[in-house]
């Protein structure tokens, strides 16, 4: 895709803190860390999000994060790894080629990364969505 900075980026025509990269994904270091070591697993092929990737590529994708985040992990000295895929502006995405964030977590820092204060399931809520799923799945 034209103007995508991130397919550039995954084909190496912008350089980038690469961490690791095979012929269909790079991994690179963010440049605006929620905490030492979060880096991006990009596909190389334009994909916006989780819903245009063929499941195919998003199996392989979460394998692939799995690696080099195991990796990255002991190569920073973490000890726990948060997984963050956003999909769609309202969930926080910013930039519209699919990537999966890997934030290592430390000890010393408390929870980084992606934090929610959590609410209480209430019973509308529930109702609807466990109704409401069954015709979209
Ligand atoms: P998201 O909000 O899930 O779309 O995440 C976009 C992420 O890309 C953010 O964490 C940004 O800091 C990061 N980012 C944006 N541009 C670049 C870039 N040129 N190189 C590395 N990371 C970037
Ligand atoms: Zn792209």
């Amino acid at each position: 895709m034209e103007d995508c900075i991130f397919c550039k980026i995954a084909n190496g025509e912008i350089p980038s803190a690469t961490i690791y990269e095979d012929g269909d994904f790079r991994a690179i270091l963010d440049l605006g860390p929620a905490s030492k070591g979060h880096a991006l697993l990009l596909p190389k092929k334009h994909y916006a999000d989780l819903f245009e990737i063929p499941d195919e590529d998003a199996a392989k994708a979460f394998t692939t994060a799995k690696k080099v985040a195991g990796a990255l992990m002991k190569a920073a000295g973490a000890e726990g790894i948060q997984i963050v895929q956003n999909n769609g502006e309202a969930a926080g995405q910013t930039v519209f080629h699919l990537h999966i964030h890997m934030i290592p977590g430390y000890k010393k820092d408390g929870h980084p990364g992606a934090v929610w204060n959590p609410g209480t399931l209430n019973d509308a809520d529930r109702n609807e969505i466990v109704e409401n799923i069954k015709k979209y799945l």
